[in-house]
């Protein structure tokens, strides 16, 4: 059997897998290989900021934090870039309507967005670009596509990409050009009279009364919307990229245009494996603002911890759809606090246990622990199926829950927590609550416990009573376990 580290480290090596991800692209599970080794270059399409971030948009930020965290666990440094899309009709019209600057709804909703990413522990980007602050390598990107005979510019000043002159045009989304042409022919868009094809997609536009605008070579305007990704992922990740990814509604137009723009100004691939996430509907409706059906992550967080919604993003593969109801939230709760018990249990054994150091039966029961870590391995190397993920993660609390006591070593409750957090964190679980009191609050609390106990002891059960009832009072339960009386906040 030998020494449980070194069996361990065997484990670990043996067991190595590569990550494999299915690539949108060529519809296939592909094993994942960096263009530097060691290192991902990652691209997330973020929101367009007018409005609190619902919960749809939250989707791709938890699972995408996800994929990040588990390459940083795996030991790649990752460089991630999601953008803020800051100029838009949508925040234009917000601005109007507030009579002020379409940069201070845009300002405002970033922060807030920031606020909620932080709420639900995604990690903050590498780099956050914004749309406004990239002008200028949009018009030279433009400029690029219209030396090389891919765009051409009409009499008012828009500059259009020609499809036609992509032969690759369609291949992520798998769609046929000509039923398409056909399709947009039906539609008639009042200004675009001057395409040459239904198909060619804007780069540029001319500024409109009450719209920002920057100088170009072309005319006073503003981008098109899928010259920005384009143009931030090639100058914060380089031509060519690891992994681009984004909800599955980004993948026609946007994605498709974004491959388009950057294979033809930079000569290069563009993207190695295209990700993306199904939706999150809502009580089995899709999710939308006209409708009235949607959640924002702020309404979430009066009703709930935000790790819940975390838990339950995880809860499905991210190429399932899933769906939002206030019944899966409650057992998202009832899951995550399971995780979150069994680590309150484990810090309170800590925090009393006498003996140091491993004893023989534990020594021998340690290696054990390794095969939770390689379920979640395998389950994490397979398309980031958290689902499964998460299920290794029970059978790890399972396992701690049943093999932990009052008599247990603090070497063994070091190396059992240091699993659980290891494997939640790469889910962006927080399974260690900070303590909700202060060390002040928290001495009275103890105080009071002593208190109980002693009165306890000598029999005097009507001020025992009397102390738990008034602790419960305040929100503070107390439980008669046989290592002794823990407490929680309601
Ligand atoms: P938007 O601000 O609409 O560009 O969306 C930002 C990100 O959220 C994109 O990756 C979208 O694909 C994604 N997204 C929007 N709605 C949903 C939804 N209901 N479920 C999953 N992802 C969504
Ligand atoms: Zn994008």
């Amino acid at each position: 059997m030998g020494d449980p580290e070194v069996r361990y480290r065997r484990i670990q090596r043996d067991y190595q897998m590569a990550i494999r991800i299915y690539n949108t692209e060529t519809k296939q599970l592909e094993e994942f290989k960096p263009i530097t080794p060691g290192e991902v270059k990652m691209y997330v399409c973020g929101p367009t900021v007018y409005n609190l971030i619902h919960i749809g948009n939250a989707r791709p930020m938890i699972v995408f934090d996800t994929v990040r965290r588990y390459f940083e666990y795996k030991g790649y440094k990752v460089n991630y870039v999601s953008n803020f899309t800051d100029v838009d009709d949508k925040i234009i019209k917000k601005a109007n309507e507030e009579g002020v600057d379409s940069s201070v709804i845009s300002e405002r909703y970033i922060k807030e967005c920031k606020k909620d990413m932080a709420d639900l522990n995604v990690k903050p980007a590498t780099t956050h670009p914004q749309a406004t602050q990239e002008i200028d390598g949009m018009i030279e990107m433009i400029q690029t596509l219209i030396d090389k005979g891919y765009a051409y510019v009409v009499e008012d000043g828009t500059v259009y990409f020609e499809v036609d002159k992509d032969p690759q045009y369609g291949k992520l989304s798998h769609k046929n050009l000509d039923d398409l042409q056909s399709g947009f022919r039906s539609i008639q868009v009042t200004g675009e009279e001057q395409k040459k094809s239904p198909l060619d997609f804007v780069l540029w536009k001319p500024k409109k009364e009450g719209e920002p605008y920057w100088d170009s070579p072309w005319c006073q305007g503003r981008p098109g919307w899928h010259i920005e990704c384009s143009v931030m992922s090639r100058k914060y990740l380089g031509k060519t990229i690891d992994i681009h990814a984004g909800g599955e509604d980004l993948i026609f137009p946007h994605h498709e245009n974004e491959i388009a723009q950057s294979e033809c100004a930079n000569g290069v691939p563009f993207v190695h494996y295209w990700m993306h996430n199904a939706f999150l509907n809502i009580d089995n409706h899709k999710m939308s603002k006209s409708l009235g059906n949607f959640k924002t992550v702020r309404d979430i967080d009066a009703q709930y911890d935000p790790q819940v919604l975390r838990y339950l993003m995880l809860s499905a593969h991210y190429r399932s759809p899933l769906n939002f109801s206030a019944d899966l939230m409650e057992s998202a709760r009832a899951s995550y606090l399971r995780i979150v018990n069994c680590m309150d249990n484990v810090d309170f054994l800590l925090g009393k246990a006498s003996a140091q150091k491993l004893s023989d039966a534990e020594a021998g029961l340690l290696p054990e622990s390794e095969k939770f870590r390689q379920e979640f391995e395998d389950a994490m190397d397979d398309d980031f199926n958290t689902a499964d993920a998460l299920a290794a993660i029970f059978d790890l609390v399972k396992w701690i829950n049943s093999n932990v006591n009052g008599s247990t070593s603090k070497e063994f409750l070091a190396k059992a927590k240091d699993l659980l957090l290891t494997l939640t964190d790469v889910c962006g679980l927080i399974a260690e609550r900070a303590p909700e009191a202060d060390e002040d609050e928290t001495a009275r609390i103890e105080q009071k416990i002593r208190e109980r106990q002693e009165a306890r002891k000598n029999k005097d059960f009507a001020k025992a009573d009397a102390i738990r009832d008034e602790l419960k009072s305040e929100g503070i339960l107390l439980e008669d376990t046989k290592d002794g009386v823990k407490w929680k906040k309601a």
